[in-house]
Formats: C-alpha cells, structure tokens, sequence
C-alpha cells in the first residue's frame, strides 16, 4: 500500500468521550483563514445562484452510463474556459490539472458524469420553494458535477497555489461498476497519490471499499415441445432449484462485524408457452466489505448453481456482469483509517458545518470510484455531495443548500491534502 508522506499538521482531539482512539489531520481551521482560501470560499457564496442555475443545467443532459458524451462536452468546454487544457480518453472520461507549485502530492477528485436512467427519461428538473430539486439524476451526481466545477472556478480565482496538483476527473461508467475510473488509473500509473470520490450523501466519510459480484447464472439446454417433454433435461426447473439452494447459503448475522448479502433479482427465460425454454437465467448481486468472504459466499453460490444444473442435466456458465473488490476487514481498514486523508475530511466536514450527530463519522462500506483507490492502496475516500434521496428513482431528489457546504468541503480538500505554503 503506497502511503505519501503528508505533512501532519495537528493530532485532532477525539470528538465523542467514547472515542478512544485519535488520528492524524492535515486541516486546521487556520488553513481556511489563508488569504487565498479565504477568497475560494467566499467564491463559492458569491457564485452559488449561478452554481445552482449550472446544477439544474447538467441535470438537464441527459447521461446515462456509456452515452455521457454530451454532458462530458459540456464539462469540457467549462474547464478550457477556465484556461485549462482538457483531456477526454477513449472511455469518455474528462480530466484536468491544476498545477501545483512542487512538493506536494497529487491529489485526484474524481466525480462521475453518468446516472442510471435511461436516455427517454424526463430529466427536466422541478424547484420547490422547499429549497429542494427534483429530477432524476439531481442527486447522483448531477450535484458532485457541479460543485467540482464551482470548486475548480473558484480556485482557479483566487489564485490559490497548492504544492501538489489537483486533478479534476470527470468519470464515465461509474454505474457500471467503476469502469471510466478504473480505466484512468489504468492509463495514469503512479499519477493520483489521493483520491477523493465526490460522490454520496453528506454524511460520513467513507474509505473502504464495499465488494460486489454481480453475476448471470445461466442454465442451457436442448429444449423440447410440451408434447415432448416429459423427463427432459429442463433449465427452468435447474434455475427455480438453484434460486432456492442459492437462499440457503448461510449468511453472517446482520448485526456482524462484517456482515454480507446477496440477492436474486432478475429473471429471464424460454420465448414460447409450449416448450422446454432453452435458456433460462438469474442475477445474483452479492456483497461484502470482507475479499475472503466475498469470495467464499460466491464459490458457494456458485456451487449451489453447478449442483442444481447437474440434477437437472442441463448445462450450467456464469457471466460476470460487474466485479468489484472488496475493502477489507477491519483489521485490514486499520492502516486505512489511520492515514490523515480520512480525517483530514471529518474535519473538513465539520469545518463547513456538518453535525456528524451520534452518527459514525467515517464508515467502510463504500460503493463509489472511490472503491477503485481503495482496492488499488491509494489512500482514497468519498465524500457526499449534498443531503438528498431517491437516487436512482424517477423522485430522485436534492437539498439546494447542502451543496454549498460541499463545494467548500473540496476547495478545503485540495488546499489540506495538496497542501499550502
Ligand atoms: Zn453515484
């Protein structure tokens, strides 16, 4: 695990009594007081009508997973006016640097540009007088878009100068599992020494990485006319009990340590009424923090599937349609939650103002391209982008305010893990 070395500016008190333990910060409220990131600050107040104008705008272009390019272009054309020189790959990734003065690590904030919806979905976007907006995608992450953009602005502005570079990333195909980001990573070795995945509700800051296996379990066969059937090898019998056997894999206790689930989700099968089908097929959607369990709970599952198809004697292939790596378990978070990055954010985030509660402040159970960092040793986390709900519903929904205090929380990201003067 590649761990830069940060300059540690202060150990931060532990904030709960029963808190025992404390870890080390890169932000200080003295660091919001620098001149220059004082003036990136009150950019963001100065600029948050046109921010939210700007929000409702992306919301608007429309950028379901793999068809992002006409938001990209927008984002593009946003960052060449701020005098920087954009990058689009081949997976339609967008990316930009702002450069450091030397020293300092270079940190990546990454935002993905697509949503979940398809491209006939209304994406016009409802203001309330609550202060709230709705529209699929308003939340994830039309928002994270928005205040990446407002961020870059206003540092961009004041002229703030961090010792590391700041890179702008702007991700496809984050809802498919990660793949615009992974692919950055993959064509920028050694580049992003932090990671910072805008992405989420506001809340705590996550920086694990939860594993998902989503699989097409497949069951195929010569099929048969009804009249014919009788005693057939019959995948649709092979699926239903391997539904059933698949449920009977055991599970750790909700309330564990680390817990798992998995989950049959969609089905598929025969064309006709009057046959055998010769295909028949479910999904399996499992998860967990834990890469051995992960990889156990799959085997078996796996297991239930081969066992099933061959009482049946139809033949039986899994199709993987996404997998991701897991985090770790605690004991492998340890290091993880000891690097300032992570803590370096609770106080940012408290900084702008959240009330973390008797909420955890940081959680391990991410599902964000921050998880591609996490599996990778890149000190990574993600930080949420306003209060919100719905996400991926036609009632997806945003609070307009909370974004403020999130397009704070990265220009204060930047200048405590780039670092200043
Ligand atoms: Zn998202």
């Amino acid at each position: 695990m590649r761990l830069p070395t940060l300059t540690v500016l202060c150990c931060c008190a532990a904030p709960l009594a029963a808190q025992t333990q404390t870890y080390p910060s890169n932000f200080t409220p003295g660091l919001a007081r620098v001149p220059a990131v004082r003036d990136a600050l009150a950019r963001v107040d100065a600029g948050f009508d046109a921010q939210v104008a700007e929000w409702i705008r992306i919301t608007e272009i429309a950028a379901p997973s793999r068809d992002e390019a006409r938001r990209a272009a927008y984002v593009r054309a946003q960052l060449e006016a701020l005098g920087l020189a954009a990058e689009v790959d081949s997976i339609g990734n967008v990316s930009a640097r702002i450069a450091g003065s030397g020293g300092g690590p270079t940190v990546v904030f990454a935002a993905h540009l697509d949503t979940v919806h398809p491209i006939e979905t209304d994406v016009t976007v409802v203001r309330r007088d609550d202060g709230t907006l709705h529209a699929p995608g308003v939340f994830d992450n039309s928002a994270s878009v928005a205040n990446l953009l407002a961020a870059a602005r206003a540092l961009k502005a004041s002229g703030l100068r961090t010792r590391g570079d700041v890179i702008l990333l702007f991700t496809t195909q984050e809802e498919l599992g990660f793949k615009g980001m992974a692919y950055w990573l993959d064509h920028h070795p050694r580049t992003a020494d932090l990671l910072v995945g805008l992405d989420g509700g506001l809340g705590p800051v996550n920086y694990g990485a939860l594993g998902i296996y989503w699989s097409r379990m497949i069951f195929t066969g010569a099929g048969a006319h009804t009249l014919n059937s009788r005693g057939k090898p019959h995948p649709a019998r092979a699926a239903a009990r391997c539904i059933l056997d698949v449920y009977t894999v055991p599970l750790p206790p909700p309330d564990a340590e680390v817990p798992a689930i998995y989950n049959v989700g969609l089905l598929r099968g025969g064309s006709v009424v009057n046959a055998i089908p010769q295909e028949v097929s479910f999904t399996v959607d499992l998860r967990t923090i834990d890469p051995v369990l992960l990889e156990r709970l799959d085997s078996a599952i796996v297991g239930k599937c081969g066992a099933a198809a061959a009482a049946e004697s139809v033949a039986f292939r899994r199709e993987w349609i996404q997998r991701s790596a897991a985090g770790g378990t605690p004991a492998q978070l340890a290091p993880r939650r000891a690097h300032p990055i992570v803590q370096t954010a609770i106080d940012v985030l408290r900084y702008v103002g959240w009330d973390f509660g008797r909420g955890p402040e940081a959680v391990a159970t991410g599902s964000t391209d921050a998880n591609v960092g996490v599996v990778r040793g890149i000190p990574s986390v993600a930080v949420g982008r306003a209060q919100g709900g719905d996400q991926h519903t036609l009632s997806e929904w945003a609070d307009i305010a909370t974004a403020r205090a999130s397009t704070k929380q990265i220009i204060l990201l930047a200048a405590a893990l780039a670092g200043t003067r």
